[in-house]
């Protein structure tokens, strides 16, 4: 088939080199022929949009995205000529905080208590219902933590809702949480369904840093739960292809941050720890093929981001359990430039094959 993507970054980059077994041919859209996928299909280039979606289209069997930031608007038009997986429905909800906390509440899946602001009183009267401390985000756009204010005291207030620019955004309850954890999950258009273990990330300064496959001390009871919360949003939302949803680990169980209806940096450690990575099956799962098995390949793996820097990556190139994945991106502060991915027997050949790498790694 021929597969569209709109974006053309590393998750298409990813997506691709994992289709292309699979005798699938694939295109982009994306503003020059310098981004990460671009070497890996047809570029579509974005300088005049409808002209782009045309020909995207005219080429395309069936059409995904790489961002939740994807217009609705632009879905639903090509959705007239041409399939598009996740649908209109998954992306809608899960591009706007407050849509997505309505849907978590309405199916009984524990989240942060949660308003919407629109002004500086709003947010007063949110505060006084939610309490502190609390989290202002923006509704629509985030991303590694960009777009967020921690309210500690009523003192911030005004300089919180000023950070927002006016834009619309939710106060969120601060969750006193143990651990971040991510549960990916696969639907495919059959309604087959296929999970991945629960994986623990660490982030520093809002951005991932390292997730551990599977997180270590789940009992199947806590996967169990996460796995009812990802099936019943999948199902809801009629999902085709990957899901991702954050999760808070609590005291008290499980706690839903958000989803993302795509394949997600903390899934990034399937490629080689996985029988079948999170890219393949959101590739199979939108062309109609039957999902592959989830479980990992090894007891333990991790998945290290290369951020900002390159720095010295032979030094993953010599250890026989670690994989690296460069994006064919410039080197930028905050930047995700690529990952390595770790695969070991036991835990402590984990830690020290992690150990080594973060000494010498930048960031
Ligand atoms: P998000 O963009 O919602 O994933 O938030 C980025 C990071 O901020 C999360 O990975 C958490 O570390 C932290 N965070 C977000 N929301 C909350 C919350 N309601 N309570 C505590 N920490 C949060």
């Amino acid at each position: 088939m021929k597969i569209g993507v709109l974006g053309a970054g590393q998750l298409g980059r990813m997506m691709a080199i994992s289709g292309y077994p699979l005798n699938h041919q694939f295109g982009f859209s994306g503003n020059s022929n310098n981004e990460p996928s671009a070497l890996l299909g047809h570029m579509f280039a974005l300088e005049d949009n409808a002209d782009n979606v045309e020909s995207l289209v005219a080429f395309a069997d069936v059409i995904t995205y790489e961002s939740e930031n994807t217009d609705v608007e632009v879905v639903r038009e090509i959705n007239k000529d041409v399939q598009v997986y996740p649908g209109e429905k998954s992306l809608f909800i899960t591009q706007h905080r407050g849509r997505e906390k309505a849907l978590f509440d309405q199916l009984s899946i524990p989240c942060a208590p949660y308003q919407m602001v629109n002004s500086e009183q709003d947010l007063i009267d949110a505060v006084d219902n939610i309490g502190l401390p609390a989290i202002l985000k923006t509704a629509t756009e985030g991303y590694d933590g960009k777009g967020q204010f921690l309210i500690r005291e009523t003192s911030q207030i005004a300089d919180a809702w000023k950070s927002m620019n006016g834009v619309e955004s939710i106060l969120e309850g601060f969750v006193n949480f143990k651990r971040e954890l991510s549960l990916i999950a696969v639907r495919g258009i059959d309604n087959d369904h296929k999970y991945y273990p629960l994986v623990e990330n660490t982030h520093h300064d809002g951005i991932l840093r390292l997730t551990i496959a599977p997180a270590q001390a789940i009992n199947s009871e806590v996967q169990k739960t996460a796995e009812h919360y990802m099936q019943t949003l999948l199902d809801e939302m009629d999902h085709v292809g990957v899901l991702t949803i954050e999760l808070f680990e609590t005291e008290d169980g499980l706690v839903v941050n958000e989803m993302a209806p795509r394949v997600h940096n903390s899934g990034h450690w399937s490629i080689e720890g996985a029988n079948t990575s999170q890219f393949e099956n959101h590739v199979r799962a939108i062309s109609g093929m039957p999902l592959g098995d989830t479980s990992p390949t090894h007891p333990f793996s991790a998945m290290i981001n290369i951020i900002g820097e390159i720095g010295p990556t032979d030094l993953a190139l010599k250890m026989s359990n670690a994989h690296l994945h460069l994006y064919d991106k410039a080197e930028r502060a905050d930047r995700k430039l690529g990952h390595i991915n770790i695969t070991a027997n036991t835990q402590s050949e984990l830690n020290a094959s992690i150990a080594t790498l973060t000494d010498f790694l930048p960031n």
